[in-house]
This record gives C-alpha cells, structure tokens and sequence, in this order.
C-alpha cells in the first residue's frame, strides 16, 4: 500500500542502518518527542538494532500521558453531572483520575460519549438542544486545529449548550524546559512530524540557536525514524546543530497557515502543568477571553480542582530519560495497561505501556509471575 510499504522496506530499512552504524563513533543520547514515534521504536525494535553507543530517550511526547490528574478530575466531575453529555476520543476513557475514570462515569449511568472527532460533539449539540455537551479537547498543536475549529463551528450555528474543556500542550516550551534541566542527557531531538507540519520548522530554529543541538522533524513509520536517527547521528559526529526536515512529504518550514489562523484566534498562551513534570511555564494553550463563553471549566465551575500525584509513579523520570520504564519498581506489578498507576502505561503511546506490550519478557524485566494480564490494545 502506497505510503506505507514503501516505508516498511526492509532492504531500505538494513541499508539505512549500516549507514547509521558506519558514522557512529561516540555515545549520544537522543529524543524523540512523540508517542507515536516511541511506540514505532519499540514495536520495530529499531533501538535494539542500533549501535550500543546510541541511546533512544522516550521523551514527553504522548498527550494522553502528559495530561495532568487535576483535568482529569475536572473531566470526571463535569461527565458527572446529569445535564452533561461528555465527549471524548476513546483513548481517555480508561485514564485513571483520583478515584475513578470516564468508563466509571458511564457505567455509573453517565452519559459519557466516544467521538471520532471533535466535530462530531458539535453535531451531537445541535441534535440534543436540552442537553450540556462538553468535549474533552487534549493533546499537542496537533490536534488543537479541529478543536478550535469546534468552537468557531458551534458559535457559527449558533449553539449555546457545546463547550470546550481544553487541556492543549505545546511542544517548544517542553523542549526548553528539558534542555534547562540540571540532570539534562539529551543530545538531539526527533521532533514530531504531525506537531511540525501544523507549526513549522521555522520555531525550532531559536531553540537551536541557542543551545547547539540538532533536531530532526521525523515521521512516524520505521524506516521515517531510522532516517530521524541517521540525520541526527550525522549533525552529532560532525559537530553540528540545526533544524532538519527529514519529513518533507508532509512539512514545511511555515507550517500550515491557516490553522494558524484558527489557532491564534481561539486560543491564547498560559502556563500548564505536565502530568509527571509539572509545570512549565508558558507551554500550552486555553481558549481566549473571546472564546470564554465556550469554556467548560467556566461553565461547570471547576477550575480550581486540584490532584495530588501517585508518590509510587516514576513517570516524570521516564518521561526525562532518566529511568527506562522497566527499571520502575511497580512496572508490571501495580502498574499494567489494565490497572495503571500512571499515564504512561495507560495509552498505547506511553512509553510503560510500549515497554509492557513488547518488552517486558526481555532479562531484566518483570518476571512472568509477575504479570497477570493480557495488555490492551
Ligand atoms: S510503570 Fe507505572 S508506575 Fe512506573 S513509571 Fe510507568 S506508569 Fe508510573
């Protein structure tokens, strides 16, 4: 199938990995800031088919596992209330809150709904006038177009019963955050192609400037990520730092303009915590003034909930690369897909999850006994 097998080849897959093995002649360290990219390495095993000297970190790049506890818990009281129809993709139905998560809602008798996209809530609103019907509209700049565009929708048809419970992060400002880390490893970053094709190239290049380290915008298929690592192995050995777009089939260096647009007119810049970071200052997005009256947290009135986060969970440690998932002491025991203690081994983009489905009968990892489930897919 076109865009897919071409990029499966295994004779271009083994070609790209004697080029990678013939310029490696020192350790490095690099990122990739994407689950999807993370699950791609750990499913093709690409990390193990690199020279020992190359370190693949799975950074904070799932929006599922970076979403923090307290909107969860926002999302749990709203998806409570009777007048309230909930919306999400199904990815975050089995994220642990503080007691319970959306599946628990709903078969407590909430009307908590699966949409395919964020459009679709908007309709269900039109259709269901007597009802208060909420997206959950999470995730990096990715997905924050369409969910822009949602509201401006809703407004255009006039619909006062859709509103927004946004929790959107952005990846620059996370990227700075871990560069200014005193227990900083990384040497080169794999940016997210599906980030850079919405926002560009071009808002990398200061953060390049100023801490010297090549990133590469990969894509998402295995031979995409070995080309990832190829181009940042080669600015490493050389002595080089710079933006590379290793994904032109779908990025430029202006990005795509027009989401832009929507963007800088739904939304507007705060600070947001990071599930198993914390905060960072100025790294992700809310809707603006303008847009408030579609604000769910305004709506239901729960901003101010709060979540404390589980003291056994070493998520923070994974998502820096200062710990593989396996070396967390509750991996496989009181954490699996299944009952997960924290949000990187719940979607299948977290690194403990990748980790669980693929790796955990490797030496070293947790003991068959330990293990009593069959991972979700
Ligand atoms: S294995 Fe579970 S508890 Fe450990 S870091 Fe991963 S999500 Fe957290």
């Amino acid at each position: 199938m076109k865009y897919l097998d071409e990029f499966h080849d295994s004779e271009r897959a083994q070609k790209l990995l004697e080029q990678i093995h013939a310029v490696t002649t020192r350790p490095w360290a690099l990122m990739e800031v994407c689950g999807g990219q993370t699950h791609s390495i750990i499913r093709h095993g690409i990390d193990q088919l690199l020279p020992e000297q190359i370190e693949l970190i799975h950074g904070p790049g799932c929006p599922v596992c970076v979403t923090p506890l307290e909107t969860l818990d926002k999302a749990l009281a709203i998806a409570a209330r009777p007048e309230v129809t909930f919306c999400s993709f199904g990815d975050m139905l089995r994220v642990p809150g503080s007691n319970q998560d959306l599946f628990g809602i709903k078969s407590g008798g909430g009307d908590v709904r699966v949409v395919y996209s964020p459009l679709d809530a908007v309709e269900l609103a039109a259709q269901l006038p007597d009802r208060q019907v909420v997206f959950f509209g999470i995730g990096f700049e990715t997905t924050a177009p369409a969910n822009a565009m949602a509201v401006v929708a809703a407004k255009r048809r006039g619909l006062t019963n859709f509103s927004l419970l946004v929790s959107h992060v952005l990846v620059p400002p996370a990227i700075e955050a871990l560069l200014d880390s005193p227990v900083r490893r990384v040497q080169a970053f794999l940016l997210a192609g599906h980030v850079c094709s919405v926002m560009g190239t071009e808002q990398y290049d200061p953060l390049v400037e100023r801490y010297r380290v090549p990133m590469v915008v990969t894509g998402f298929e295995p031979l995409d990520v070995l080309e990832g690592i190829r181009r940042a192995v080669m600015q490493l050995e050389a002595g080089d730092a710079r933006v590379e777009n290793a994904y032109a089939r779908a990025v430029t260096a202006k990005g795509n303009p027009v989401a832009q647009a929507v963007l800088e007119d739904v939304f507007e810049v705060t600070d947001r915590s990071w599930r198993g970071i914390g905060m960072i200052p100025q790294s992700g997005w809310k809707l603006s003034d303008r847009w408030h009256d579609y604000d769910a947290e305004c709506r239901f009135d729960v901003a101010t909930v709060t979540a404390p986060e589980s003291t056994l969970c070493r998520s923070g440690e994974v998502l820096q690369g200062l710990i593989k998932p396996s070396q967390c002491e509750a991996f496989g025991k009181e954490c699996t897909p299944r009952r997960p203690l924290g949000a990187t081994m719940v979607s299948n983009e977290g690194a403990c999850a990748a980790y669980y489905q693929y790796r955990r009968l490797e030496p070293g990892s947790v003991t068959i006994s330990q293990r009593t489930e069959v991972p979700v897919v």
